[in-house]
């Protein structure tokens, strides 16, 4: 929680900050829900979301159950974890599925590459094996850059080199997990191809590939989104979940952000479950979402 709290918007709540300024006299100002709207618009909160809160808030009013700060924030905090316990369910990886095959997919620079070294270690921690596969195979570097994060987290990465097929990389991944007896695959895809048609083509390509290992495969369709790009990691949740099926979202650098309202609309807008957050970028600067930790955070 302490890391929660200190990481998420630089401990500066974008939610809470002066919000005893709210008070006047014993008494909510008037012009305090306006103030409060702006500051959600403001963190990328969006219309429904926003509405929804200042709506929640104002039922309080009327109810007479807010008459200062401390009050505010219990409103504040019940609603937020309404908002967002259909969202909080953890990646859990049953034992009985070997190998357990995760996809990541992100366009470039949302902290995939860095996501994806993270779970290593977590999972790692928590003693499973696991392999990687470098099925971003259309950018240079990005190969590169997983064997860096493989070895911060000591785990071992298949990869065929720049221009590989991704498939058959992420293919070979599994055949070789299958071998090994390793517990978890995490596979890299490409964030970026000539076209986005051609980038959820090569992901649904993917898919189907990786389907004749196990049928149920992939088990976890993970987007990584990028909080600090607002709107943008809204608008490529829809697009990505609306080719692929998407099952679990992280939203990193939710330390560096005053937009840190993107996650209650991806929530609201998708339903679908926010895996982890990432706080930093440091190997360690991952944690599982959840919804009371979240509004205990941000809150206070
Ligand atoms: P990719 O292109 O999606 O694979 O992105 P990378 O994993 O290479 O990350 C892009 C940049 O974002 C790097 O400088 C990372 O250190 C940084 N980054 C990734 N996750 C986080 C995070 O949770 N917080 C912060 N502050 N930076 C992050």
């Amino acid at each position: 929680l302490s890391k929660f709290r200190s990481r998420l918007n630089k401990g500066d709540s974008f939610l809470t900050r002066d919000i005893g300024s709210f008070f006047a006299a014993e008494k909510l100002r008037a012009d305090a829900l306006e103030d409060f709207e702006t500051r959600l618009l403001m963190a990328d909160t969006g219309i429904d979301v926003t509405q929804w809160l200042v709506d929640r808030i104002q039922t309080d009013i009327n109810l007479g159950r807010i008459k200062n700060e401390k009050q505010l924030r219990e409103t504040l905090k019940k609603a937020l974890v309404e908002l967002l316990a259909p969202v909080t369910e953890p990646l859990t990886i049953p034992a009985f599925i070997k190998p357990y095959i995760l996809f990541v997919a992100g366009v470039n620079g949302v902290g995939k590459t860095t996501t994806i070294g993270k779970m290593a270690m977590r999972f790692k921690r928590e003693g499973k094996s696991v392999l990687l596969a470098a099925g971003d195979t259309f950018r240079a570097a990005a190969v590169q850059q997983l064997t860096t994060w493989a070895d911060r987290a000591g785990v071992p990465i298949l990869s065929q080199g720049e221009g590989a097929d991704s498939a058959s990389v992420i293919y070979d991944a599994v055949q070789s997990a299958k071998a090994r007896n390793i517990d978890i695959v995490i596979a890299d895809t490409a964030g970026r191809l000539h076209t986005q048609s051609h980038l959820m083509d090569e992901l649904r390509k993917i898919k189907r590939v990786v389907q004749k290992h196990d049928p149920y495969a992939p088990h976890e369709v993970m987007l990584v989104v990028d909080a600090t790009t607002g709107q943008n990691a809204l608008n490529q949740a829809v697009q990505f979940h609306e080719a692929i099926g998407l099952t679990g979202i992280t939203i990193t650098k939710l330390d560096g952000t005053a937009k840190g309202g993107i996650l209650m609309a991806i929530a609201k807008r998708l339903s679908l479950p926010v895996r982890f957050v990432g706080l930093g970028e440091a190997i360690d600067d991952l944690e599982p979402f959840d919804a009371t930790t979240y509004a205990e955070a941000l809150i206070g």
